[in-house]
């Protein structure tokens, strides 16, 4: 796993409107951010709506380009990375899962789009997201395997290897119609953690759900996310999220982080009125 650097990070977009087309200031949306998530750190960033929470995690991710500062993933500057380079899963709010895939399928549905898997047959030229535990296996391998080719193989033990993590290893045959909320949401981190990510960005995965299954996938993810040990940063407006899932919790409000602390410290030590409001401390 990796940690995460955001260092003095600066995040404007083109002025909006046809009449500010050519006087209009740039909106700067993200300002001197810093942030330092720990390997293995559960992060949780909350701040009310449009503070910027979406667009710092779409930089970390590449999906935008930062105006100014760095990124770091591991050891790596990502600022000019594409997506697809820098070892991270992210998941939206819909969490959606192919209806005509089975879970399997579905799963294996960010493997099979992996280039070249062909030629991978020992285990020093096997992607990484084969992770470490397939490396150097000599037991045979299930029987119903045996007529799937080498690639579909070692697809075969990430998926049933994931499907065991989630303990969803009993519905690799069903349909997304076929599975409770619970039950799709694992299929939907499955999907995300197949090929090994060092990082997870999670964007308001529970926004969509109900109060009481949000309960229970909140704890869930944090479960999940603690026995894999996977570097995570947890977007949110919801306070309650953020005080029971993170680790630490970083507070932003238009553009600016107010605090990160722990949060109980949050809780007793609001860095300023805001935070304290926000948070719901004792005034
Ligand atoms: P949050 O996720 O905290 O609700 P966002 O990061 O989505 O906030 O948005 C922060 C601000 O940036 C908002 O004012 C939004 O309108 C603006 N914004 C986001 N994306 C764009 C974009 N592509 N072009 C212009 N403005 C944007
Ligand atoms: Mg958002």
């Amino acid at each position: 796993m990796a940690q995460v650097i955001v260092e003095n990070l600066y995040k404007s977009f083109p002025p909006q409107g046809k009449n500010q087309a050519k006087e209009g200031a740039p909106v700067n949306v993200l300002k001197a951010i810093n942030l330092e998530i720990a390997d293995g750190e559960f992060m949780v960033l909350v701040g009310p709506s449009g503070c910027g929470k979406s667009t710092l995690l779409r930089l970390i991710a590449g999906l935008e380009t930062v105006t100014g500062g760095q990124i770091y993933i591991g050891d790596r500057r990502v600022n000019d990375l594409p997506p697809k380079a820098r070892d991270i899963a992210m998941v939206f709010q819909s969490y959606a899962l192919y209806p005509h895939l089975s879970v399997y399928d579905n799963i294996a549905f960010g493997l099979r789009r992996m280039p070249d898997r062909e030629n991978s047959q020992t285990a020093d030229k096997l992607p990484r997201w084969v992770g470490d535990s397939l490396r150097g296996i000599t037991k045979p391998l299930p029987k119903s395997l045996h007529y799937l080719s080498a690639q579909e193989k070692v697809l075969a033990q990430r998926v049933s290897q994931v499907a065991q993590q989630l303990q969803i290893d009993h519905l690799l045959d069903r349909l997304p119609k076929q599975l409770s909320g619970g039950q799709k949401q694992r299929v939907a981190l499955g999907r995300a953690i197949a090929r090994n990510p060092q990082v997870f960005l999670m964007d308001e995965p529970l926004s969509n759900l109900d109060a009481k299954l949000r309960a229970e996938t909140r704890s869930q993810i944090v479960q999940i996310q603690r026995q894999l040990g996977i570097t995570t940063i947890y977007v949110t407006h919801d306070q309650t999220e953020a005080m029971t899932m993170g680790d630490r919790i970083a507070v932003l409000n238009q553009g600016v982080i107010q605090q990160i602390a722990p949060p109980l410290t949050l809780y007793n030590q609001p860095a300023n009125r805001f935070v304290g409001e926000f948070i719901g401390s004792p005034p």
